[in-house]
């Protein structure tokens, strides 16, 4: 039996708050609030804008794509459903708009995770049919070409 590790792992539960940002995901688009009083970019959702309070929140589509501002290999597991995926990436995304987010960077082993890295979202469909944004290494568009 060739069993996914990834299979079972927890979905996002809908709420006011966040059912903006997980709609979109279903559709694979990421998207950040953003305050339209003053212009600030967050993450994760937010009520009320963490620079100016105001709660004139729009969700915008984001670029998706950032560095690995920080991250660590967990070995062990703080959430049961995980304890299949031991050592697992667990990461500090800072997108290029500027907010930072916790995830993962999902890799084939071939390349490190490295702070600095580029990293551009994916979405990982889990129960329910809810997409979770999950990274991968981007390495920009092929160099060569022969
Ligand atoms: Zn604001």
């Amino acid at each position: 039996m060739n069993s996914n590790p990834r299979e079972g792992l927890p979905s996002p539960e809908l709420d006011e708050r966040n059912q903006p940002f997980v709609q979109n995901a279903a559709a694979g688009v990421f998207v950040l609030p953003v305050c339209t009083d003053c212009g600030a970019i967050m993450a994760p959702p937010v009520a009320n804008c963490t620079t100016c309070l105001s709660d004139a929140i729009e969700w915008r589509p984001s670029s998706g794509t950032g560095t690995v501002f920080s991250f660590i290999d967990y070995h062990r597991a703080w959430v049961k459903e995980f304890e299949s995926l031991i050592p697992y990436n667990v990461s500090i995304i800072e997108f290029d708009e500027g907010p930072r987010m916790i995830s993962n960077v999902l890799t084939d082993g071939s390349q490190p995770v490295e702070i600095g890295a580029r990293v551009r979202v994916a979405f990982e469909t889990r129960g329910e049919g809810r997409a979770v944004p999950v990274f991968v290494l981007d390495n920009g568009p092929a160099s060569e070409d022969n």
